[in-house]
């Protein structure tokens, strides 16, 4: 009877462990969460340290085992360029405006890879990528310059009132004024990424995108940012929903001062565990900025 009751007990434990891991979305140790991150052209002269920064802020999260980096030769196309997308739960995605065309073979890879359930975050001018590449504008939601305009789908703001506004009109898509300090607005604070944030903080010096454009389609805006050059909230935060995949896209991280904001490692963590599992473990630290406080985790400090 001890011994029935061990095996009972120990069936029951193992099950409610599995069951969890799973409401958690949390890997068993059999399958270790990996994370990629891919770069290599970018109109950002600083991508090389911007890669090396989430690379270290993921490291420290010790959400994945595994963080690799292939990366793109730096001009022209590039046939080598094929990473193994299915090996990973989320990529992160470190190109910027200008960047050739991949392979018709990785692109399909990659859609696929998405479309299957892959988690894929976007970071800054890697929404400047790729324009005419029509499943990436999908993936997405929206986009900025090369070209872009209404005819890539609609520009997405919120109004004054808070209405969430899809203006068809004629224009083009991306722009910015002058790098300042900025503050982020939560609109959806029950997301697992927005939970237990502040709903309003201080970003610090970064460009604020504006009149971003694309196909926009099940696409969530998480947070905004009031731009003086539109006297419109733009779009902060976006998560997309393509085929199995979740995409979250920031437009923030211009400048690695920008990337060595609280609230932007934050949402970064956050957002590829939420791409990689559709949930978020990850907690808002205590020096999270506040609505009238920047804050910052100095990159060299962190990794002298
Ligand atoms: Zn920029």
């Amino acid at each position: 009877m001890i011994m029935a009751f061990h095996v009972t007990h120990q069936l029951i434990v193992t099950t409610i462990l599995a069951g969890t891991f799973a409401a958690l979305g949390l890997n068993t140790l059999a399958s270790p969460m990996k994370a990629l991150i891919i770069d290599g052209q970018n109109n950002h002269k600083n991508w090389p340290q911007t890669t090396q920064m989430m690379k270290h802020r993921l490291v420290e999260s010790k959400l994945f085992d595994v963080i690799d980096n292939v990366t793109h030769a730096a001009q022209g196309e590039d046939l080598s360029f094929q990473p193994s997308f299915d090996n990973y739960d989320v990529v992160i995605n470190n190109f910027g405006h200008r960047a050739s065309p991949w392979s018709t073979q990785t692109k399909k890879s990659f859609e696929s890879f998405v479309k299957e359930g892959g988690g894929l975050v976007v970071i800054h001018a890697a929404d400047n990528s790729f324009p005419d590449w029509d499943a990436y504008n999908r993936m997405i939601g929206l986009g900025g310059w090369g070209g872009r305009s209404e005819k890539n789908g609609p520009y997405v703001y919120f109004n004054d009132t808070g209405e969430l506004i899809r203006d068809t009109s004629p224009g083009p898509g991306g722009a910015h004024g002058p790098q300042s300090a900025f503050r982020i607005n939560i609109r959806e604070s029950r997301h697992p990424i927005t939970r237990g944030m502040p709903p309003m903080w201080l970003h610090i010096k970064d460009e604020l995108y504006d009149s971003l454009r694309g196909p926009a389609e099940n696409m969530n805006v998480l947070a905004t940012a009031y731009s003086t050059r539109t006297q419109h909230h733009e779009p902060m935060m976006l998560c997309i929903q393509y085929g199995k995949g979740r995409v979250f896209h920031t437009p923030m991280g211009h400048s690695n001062e920008s990337q060595e904001c609280v609230g932007f490692i934050t949402t970064f963590l956050r957002g590829c565990e939420w791409a990689a599992t559709g949930h978020v473990t990850e907690e808002t630290p205590k020096d999270f900025p506040t609505a009238d406080a920047t804050s910052s985790r100095p990159f060299r400090l962190a990794n002298p």
